[in-house]
């Protein structure tokens, strides 16, 4: 492989991939049986929602949020988002919900193509959300409790935190506690506790060994990039809380560590190691992937990845743990804990600049927009760019000056060197 600063194959592939490409389709077609066949219900829950109860009380459980991913990498959502224009969602707000809402409105789903046989996304018994990263989820799964009929359950959680508090934990924590007799309700069966203290046990072992995988990432040459780490992070989406999800990542694990001993990067000739804050944009992620790659920039760390890390999870006290975690997302954070924390990531795997993603259809994940590249700069020194775009309406991308201002990024960074 060439070390030339512009070769567009610079990049390393990582052979755990068929393996998880394996473990996602049968997540999928076990979604797919449990919606058609109706041998088990279906809970379709928000990223960060309380995934583990609904796993404990036997629901199959679908990441709509993931299906809007999708939706973003294989480039149908912005064709899709008019749609749920048209039906008077506003082009401003999440553009996952957009597409989403408008690739149902179209029955259109690239879970078809990925999977012969998914015709359509299961549908489902229940919809359970967290308003702990948006207020956009809520309104989301609202429109398909009116479209469906089915009841839309969720948690409203206190956002802007600074100090997880008891107070806020125990006002969570209640909240879960709360869902407990609907679902109940619904599954046509009683939690087991024994069963909801396995499942947070086993998303705590996830959560931890995805903290491995993305930490291998410190040491330099960096064997993964931000970029794999999306693509990698689907099992910890899907299927936290599972002994599936664990077994992919002693598999990957094992692979970034054999990288590490042998001294083989992600990125050919890793001169510069950047962080990604905020969404990826995920229509062009191969791009991104390629342009950083041929700049010999390996983009090491992002909060995005690492927002799937729940030290909190506790099967001891399983209610109020799964509220501390839910909590202790970056998301839900104010300024000051932001700064903090992006100061010691910066700090822990070594970076030379960081880029803000300042999504146009979600506030929430575009932390650039009140003074916090300045005052992050100020505190550490770290550069940063601030790069325009969207997570999946691509009209909000433009990709010539997103590699004009990468490059300039870049090289203005191999001048401070
Ligand atoms: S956090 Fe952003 S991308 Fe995620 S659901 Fe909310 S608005 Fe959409």
């Amino acid at each position: 492989m060439s070390t030339s600063p512009t070769s567009p194959t610079a990049r390393k592939t990582i052979q755990a991939t068929e393996l998880m490409g394996r473990i996602m389709r049968e997540y999928f077609y076990d979604l797919n049986d449990a919606a058609v066949t109706g041998r088990r219900k279906v809970a379709w829950c928000t990223s960060v929602g309380p995934a583990e109860l609904l796993r404990a009380l036997g629901f199959a459980v679908y990441f709509p949020e993931n299906h809007g991913a999708m939706l973003g990498s294989t480039r149908q959502s912005t064709e899709l988002i008019p749609e749920a224009n048209a039906a008077g969602y506003s082009p401003d707000i999440c553009s996952y919900l957009t597409a989403d809402i408008g690739a149902w409105l179209k029955q259109r789903t690239p879970l078809s193509k990925a999977y012969p046989g998914i015709e359509r996304v299961p549908r489902p018994d229940v919809l359970v959300y967290n308003t702990n990263q948006c207020r956009d989820v809520q309104d989301w799964f609202g429109w398909y409790a009116r479209e469906l009929g089915v009841p839309a359950l969720g948690i409203s959680s206190p956002k802007n935190v600074n100090d997880v508090t008891e107070g806020l934990v125990e006002d969570v924590a209640r909240q879960i506690e709360a869902l407990v007799a609907p679902l109940e309700a619904i599954v046509g069966a009683r939690l087991d506790i024994d069963r909801l203290r396995e499942t947070v046990a086993l998303s705590r072992r996830c959560s931890e060994i995805w903290r491995d995988v993305l930490e291998t990432a410190m040491h330099s040459p960096a064997p993964l990039t931000f970029f794999d780490g999306t693509i990698h992070m689907g099992p910890a989406v899907c299927l936290r809380g599972t002994q599936q999800a664990l077994d992919y990542y002693a598999v990957l694990l094992a692979e970034l560590r054999q990288r590490v001993a042998d001294g083989v990067g992600a990125v050919q000739g890793e001169r510069l190691r950047l962080y990604w804050e905020g969404m990826p944009v995920w229509g062009r992620l191969r791009q991104h992937s390629e342009m950083f790659a041929a700049l010999r920039t390996a983009v090491v760390a992002s909060t995005y990845c690492s927002s799937w890390i729940f030290p909190a999870f506790d099967d001891a006290d399983p209610f109020r743990s799964m509220a501390q975690a839910y909590l202790e997302l970056f998301i839900v954070r104010a300024e000051p804990y932001k700064e903090r924390y992006l100061a010691d990531m910066l700090q822990r795997f070594k970076v030379d600049g960081i880029i803000f993603h300042d999504a146009k259809t979600c506030p929430y994940n575009s932390n650039n927009r009140y003074g916090l590249p300045q005052r992050l700069q100020a505190s550490t020194g770290v550069p940063s760019l601030v790069l325009s775009g969207d997570l999946n309406d691509l009209r909000c991308v433009s990709d010539e000056q997103t590699k004009i201002n990468a490059e300039a990024f870049v090289e203005q960074l191999l001048e401070c060197a």
